[in-house]
């Protein structure tokens, strides 16, 4: 059966640009920091219940909301991801709408994107009629701890979802510009302790204890022969020992050390792979040296990866917004990201929003951090003409 065309995209009236700068303002002027946003929540829900959305939750995962708009016409089943928290900054930008709260900023941008979601299902519902399908809504919490998105999806936000969509504005791309990468977006990032274990003793009578300065040294080099010699040169690593803490005076011997540290890559098989590894070359040179050497994995998202095939239609559809020429490729970038697990658990599209304020550049996570509006409409309407592809049942 040939399927109806598509609803068109329009562009955004004086009504959808007013609400898109109300919302983001509002929303920046109060953050909250990761699982405290509890007003963010409340303002998020009160907008969607007055949409009259067909089913919202609250509470999933944390803090998170969930509103599910229902189409009149059969197509596939979307889910629109939005961040809602903050980070623990005070924001130095002289605008009317900085944040009330001191130490606390959105400096990611989250707040772009939850202005753009909130908008999206106002469209969205006022369209049922023509909708095919259903889009669900998830305002997830902590996606700066990387802790929101997998207590939403345990929570079963992605039961009856097809396909998967988020979108990270991004203040070193040129307003106007859209990314959209075919397949890797954002590095996976893990961060873990060793803790090596010998025993000590006196520095003159080393025969006498196992060293666990000694350990950790050989421990510390060794875990480089993984990137050199256990991941493809044609694959990016990193492996960091970022701290090293052990031993109390020069002439003691010291029984513990712990070591802390960070892997990046962009290979889902191959973090799998080092860090595994990590833990057992430790173990296996600890044992040999007669000390011992626990593992343990303190925090990580898995590489952002995009499916080849849902990419593409996101491509066309920015492309259709903005012009072939402003939908431009971008270097995966070594940051996490835990929409990673949304694109883990279905294929999907995580895409960046060029908004690169006027004058010096800016980088985000950081007091100074500031974003183009003018990026609200463009974000608007890639969203919607990628949902409306995206839901198409083909
Ligand atoms: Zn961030
Ligand atoms: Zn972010």
């Amino acid at each position: 059966m040939a399927s109806k065309p598509r609803p068109a995209v329009h562009e955004p009236d004086a009504a959808a640009m007013q609400h898109l700068i109300t919302h983001r303002r509002e929303l920046h002027a109060a953050p909250e920091l990761s699982f405290k946003e509890i007003e963010t929540a409340h303002y998020i829900a009160e907008r969607l219940d007055a949409l009259g959305v067909d089913k919202m939750t609250k509470g999933v995962g944390g803090t998170g909301v969930v509103a599910d708009i229902r189409g009149e016409r059969p197509g596939r089943a979307v889910l629109v991801r939005a961040d809602m928290d903050g980070l623990p900054l005070t924001e130095t930008a002289d605008v009317p709408f900085r944040s009330r709260r001191a130490g606390v900023m959105h400096a990611c941008g989250h707040d772009v994107h939850l202005a753009i979601a909130l908008e999206l299902a106002r469209t969205l519902s006022q369209r049922r009629h023509e909708l095919p399908g259903m889009v669900r809504f998830a305002f997830q919490p902590a996606e700066e701890q990387a802790g929101g998105a997998k207590p939403m999806i345990d929570a079963g936000v992605l039961e009856g979802i097809d396909r998967v969509i988020g979108l990270h504005v991004w203040s070193q791309l040129p307003t106007g510009q859209v990314t959209v990468p075919p397949r890797v977006v954002m590095a996976s990032a893990d961060m873990f302790t060793l803790i090596i274990r010998g025993r000590g003793g006196h520095g003159a009578q080393p025969h006498l204890t196992v060293d666990a300065v000694v350990i950790a040294a050989e421990v510390v080099t060794a875990l480089q022969t993984l990137v050199s010699r256990e991941a493809s040169p044609m694959a990016p690593v990193v492996i960091t020992l970022g701290s090293v803490h052990g031993g109390s005076a020069a002439n003691i011997v010291a029984g513990e050390v712990v070591l802390q540290g960070t892997l990046r890559t962009f290979d889902a098989a191959l973090r799998r792979h080092l860090l595994e590894r990590i833990a057992q070359v430790a173990e296996g040179i600890a044992g040999t040296m007669r000390g011992s050497s626990d593992f343990r994995h303190d925090s990580g998202t898995p590489p952002t990866i995009n499916d080849p095939a849902i990419a593409s239609l996101v491509s066309e559809a920015a492309i259709g917004v903005v012009g072939k020429d402003a939908v431009v490729p971008m270097e995966p970038l070594m940051v996490g990201e835990d929409f990673a697990y949304f694109l883990e658990a279905r294929p999907g599209c995580f895409f960046l929003l060029g908004g690169a304020p006027e004058g010096a550049p800016v980088v985000h996570h950081t007091p100074e951090f500031r974003i183009d509006e003018r990026c609200l409409p463009i974000g608007l309407q890639v969203m919607t003409a990628a949902v409306l592809r995206l839901l198409q049942p083909d």
